[in-house]
This record gives structure tokens, C-alpha cells and sequence, in this order.
């Protein structure tokens, strides 16, 4: 599937992108809200996952917002750094289907992509191309017992950043 990550820090954009090419899915990354709504149509995603605190003048839950009333109906699920109480209620109220504390953790975003990914349609159904359904339809499974000691080794060495350091890029 096509997933739209709104995220300033490319620090969670490059942890996002590998594990999301691990279950065959795509990733597109804008730093600023505007950009994200200017390309949305063009960029057709199949789920968003939208940071909080975003490069630009619009934050990412105003993005949600404008997104819903434009009538996009696709899983949008905010990832903030605040962990605050409260915090997951403003983001349903903003339009969200779900929320993710920072720093998020590999096990979390690969069932939030498994789960997002077997609610899509298959693709025979979407585009009506059954050719292309045969090689797309089906991710690659994930072997996450394998992959496992060596992905979380190499997250934590990227995600695990000084508070002040994470803070600031938040
Ligand atoms: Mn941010």
C-alpha cells in the first residue's frame, strides 16, 4: 500500500520507510503540511500517518482536519512526541483513526501496516486490473522472527536520541 507520512524529523521518516519496505509498502514523506495537502490528490495514499508538529505553518492535526472535510476517508493516524493526557482525544477529535506516542516503537508500526494493509481492498477490486493484482496483491510475508534482533538493534541506535536533541526536531 501507498502511505503518506507527514514528519519533519528524518531521523522517524528513514525508521518508518524501512519498516515499511519490509512489508512491501510504499512510502511518501513531506515535511510541511501544505505540501502534503497541494499533492494529495495526485499522491492518492492508502493510509496517513501524520506527525504533529510539522516544518510549516499548519500543524498536523489542522492537516487531518482539512483532509476530512475535503472528504478523504483513508486511515490517518497521528504520531506526536507529546505524551501528554489528552493528547489521543485531540487527535480523534481532529479526524484520526489511531495515535502513536514517540519514540514508536518497530512492533507498533509493523501491526499498524499489517492492519491497515489487510483492510485495503485488493488491488483487483481497486484499479480493475487483474494482471496487476497477481504480482501486487499479496505482500511479502513478514518474517519477523528473523528479522527482528537485527531491525530493533538498528532502531534503537537511530531513535534513541538526547531528549533535548529530540525536542528540538520534534
Ligand atoms: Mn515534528
Amino acid at each position: 500500500m501507498k502511505i503518506l507520512y507527514v514528519e519533519d524529523n528524518q531521523v522517524n521518516v528513514s525508521l518508518v520507510r524501512r519498516v515499511a519496505r519490509m512489508g512491501g509498502h510504499e512510502v511518501i514523506n513531506y515535511i510541511d503540511g501544505e505540501d502534503a495537502l497541494r499533492n494529495f490528490e495526485r499522491d492518492q495514499p492508502d493510509v496517513v500517518l501524520m506527525d504533529i508538529q510539522l516544518a510549516g505553518a499548519l500543524s498536523g492535526l489542522e492537516v487531518v482536519k482539512k483532509l476530512r472535510e475535503q472528504g478523504h476517508k483513508m486511515p490517518m493516524v497521528a504520531l506526536t512526541a507529546y505524551a501528554m493526557l489528552g493528547d489521543r482525544e485531540r487527535c480523534l477529535e481532529a479526524g484520526c483513526d489511531d495515535y502513536l506516542a514517540k519514540p514508536v516503537a518497530i512492533h507498533e508500526l509493523v501491526e499498524l501496516f499489517k492492519r491497515y494493509a489487510a483492510q485495503e481492498p485488493p488491488a483487483v477490486i481497486r484499479e480493475g486490473k487483474a494482471d496487476e493484482a497477481a504480482s501486487t496483491a499479496e505482500p511479502a510475508p513478514l518474517d519477523t522472527d528473523a528479522t527482528k534482533p537485527e531491525i530493533n538493534a538498528a532502531a534503537v541506535s537511530e531513535v534513541e536520541m538526547p531528549t533535548e536533541d529530540r525536542e528540538k526536531t520534534n
